[in-house]
């Protein structure tokens, strides 16, 4: 378990509102939400980057997917969202414990990456 905020917030240490739960990840709202839906999934098992990540992690990672897709169909996004993985300080990655940002709820430019 990582000492990074999202840790704490795993742990129960900072109280938090979870979209979503299992044995394996939680989903809560991002606290500075770029889009009208901006949902966090995070692992409990605290890789620092997705880089980190070891064969042995394939399942954990295909299931952070699994609950992303699902996560965003039950907040009415299904249609429409993206997935993010901010990995390392120079790609604006500023939590160091692995997780995915659902985005939506806003157009998207076509063709664009960011944005
Ligand atoms: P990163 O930049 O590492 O890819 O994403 C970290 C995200 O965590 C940011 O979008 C930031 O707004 C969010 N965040 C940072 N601290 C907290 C917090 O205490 N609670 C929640 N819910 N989100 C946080």
């Amino acid at each position: 378990m990582s000492d990074t905020i999202f840790g704490k917030i795993i742990r129960g240490e900072i109280p938090s509102d979870f979209l979503y739960e299992d044995e394996h990840c939680i989903a809560i709202n991002d606290i500075n939400p770029q889009a009208p839906v901006h949902v966090l999934v995070i692992p409990k098992r605290g890789i620092p980057r997705l880089v980190d990540s070891q064969a042995d992690d394939q399942a954990l990672l295909g299931h952070l997917m699994l609950v992303a897709a699902k996560v965003a169909e039950q907040l009415g996004v299904g249609e429409a969202f993206r997935l993010v993985v901010n990995n390392g300080a120079n790609a604006g990655q500023t939590v160091f414990h692995l997780h995915l940002h659902i985005i939506g709820g806003r157009p998207f430019a076509e063709g664009h990456l960011a944005g």
